[in-house]
């Protein structure tokens, strides 16, 4: 899961970003409007957690441009004690929550759980494929019914794959997913084709078919077909 944080206090941003990747989130930051607009035009998150005033601009522009380009991404405004009118326009501009400034992380951190989980599963507490069921909450991969050790990552990538499934995912998309923007991208194609190749072994000698298709110069599809 892959978030990106928009705060001009460098301390909150910090705290924030310390906390979820404690909890096993890759985050990035955003410290004012121009850098928060930029980076959801080039990269795809999972969610975005967004302060609605940035000293160059606002955080309502960036929702608004972001639901034009990714409507999918889950939004969550942090927004100060009397900042009414901003948290109405934010959620019907399409953000999926909000929280009052000040908040405690632990807050902020079941919100976001919340939010992630209402967004992968569509409120199913489980999602399903086949004979593989994923439990979000408690990233928990299960076969056939019986539990599958995997690492953090082959999780992950389990998860991108299943929740875009039938689509055509390219390397760069799934290094973009795993670890982030800052990654050489060269060294990041080499990683993602050993998760691939741990995650169908892992799969398959858990007694699961082989879903993950190689599709020849572009990457990768996970298909019933
Ligand atoms: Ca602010």
């Amino acid at each position: 899961m892959k978030m990106l944080i928009v705060e001009d206090e460098a301390g909150i941003r910090e705290s924030i970003s310390d906390y979820l990747r404690r909890e096993g989130y890759i985050c990035e930051e955003a410290a004012d409007y121009r850098t928060a607009d930029e980076k959801v035009e080039l990269y795809a998150y999972d969610l975005i957690i967004l302060d609605i005033t940035l000293p160059d601009g606002n955080g309502l522009d960036v929702l608004r441009n972001l639901k034009k380009r990714r409507p999918e991404t889950g939004v969550l405004i942090v927004s100060a004690k009397n900042a009414l009118d901003d948290k109405i326009t934010g959620l019907d501009l399409g953000a999926d929550d909000y929280l009052t400034k000040p908040f405690h992380l632990p807050e902020l951190n079941a919100r976001v759980k919340a939010l992630l989980r209402r967004r992968i599963s569509q409120g199913n507490p489980t999602i399903v494929f086949e004979e593989i069921e994923v439990d979000p909450m408690n990233n928990v991969i299960q076969v056939n019914g019986s539990p599958v050790e995997l690492s953090k990552k082959e999780y992950d990538l389990l998860l991108y794959f299943i929740t875009n499934k039938n689509r055509v995912l390219t390397k760069a998309a799934i290094a973009e997913h795993l670890w982030g923007d800052y990654m050489d991208l060269a060294d990041n194609f080499d990683l993602v084709y050993s998760h691939v190749k741990n995650l169908r072994k892992k799969i398959v000698q858990s007694g699961g078919q082989d879903y993950i298709r190689t599709v020849y110069g572009m990457g990768y599809k996970f298909t019933g077909q």
